[in-house]
């Protein structure tokens, strides 16, 4: 059993039973968040990790399993997972904000130093945020990644940022 479905979002219960989530993320630094509950064959992620820090354990349709004592935060796998399912935190990024680098897929893009609403996994705009970084590249193959900080006290729950309007 691994929990309840809501509204197609992986539930809490399946985030902590599941390999790739780290279950308790006391670093500091940047860390790896792997939401990747259905075991379809899939394994981008672990052949892009340089650290070898994921691995599917039992084959190609085996969830990922994240060794947090190996990541870096260097946030390789982040682009190349096809269901976005991959994002990086960094529990205190600077005293009282934490961090957070994650694929974006919508235009326009934000730009550094651009207020932001960031949402939970449902959607929901939580606090706001500041963008770092944009990041956009050939390689990253359109997936562009965004680094925004936000007030600690929503660690756990900040994944993304709403989407901006269109101009
Ligand atoms: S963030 Fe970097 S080190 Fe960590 S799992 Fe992803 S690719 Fe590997
Ligand atoms: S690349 Fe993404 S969808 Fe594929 S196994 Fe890794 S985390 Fe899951």
């Amino acid at each position: 059993m691994k929990g309840v479905k809501i509204d197609g979002t992986p539930s809490a219960e399946e985030l902590h039973a599941s390999p790739g989530f780290p279950q308790e993320s006391i670093r500091k630094g940047p860390l790896a968040f792997i939401e990747c509950v259905e075991e379809i064959p899939c394994n981008p992620c672990a052949t892009a990790c340089p650290r070898g820090a994921i691995t599917l354990e039992g084959g190609l349709t085996a969830l990922p399993r994240l060794d947090a004592e190996l990541c870096t935060g260097c946030g390789l796998c982040i682009s190349v997972c096809p269901g976005l399912a991959i994002y990086v935190k960094a529990r205190e990024h600077e005293p009282g904000f934490s961090s957070i680098l994650f694929p974006y897929e919508y235009y326009p893009l934000p730009q550094k130093g651009d207020p932001v609403e960031c949402v939970n996994r449902f959607g929901k705009s939580i606090c706001s945020g500041t963008v770092l970084s944009v990041r956009t590249a050939e390689k990253l193959d359109r997936t562009a990644l965004i680094k925004v900080s936000f007030p600690q006290a929503y660690f756990d729950e900040v994944i993304s940022i709403k989407r901006l309007p269109n101009q």
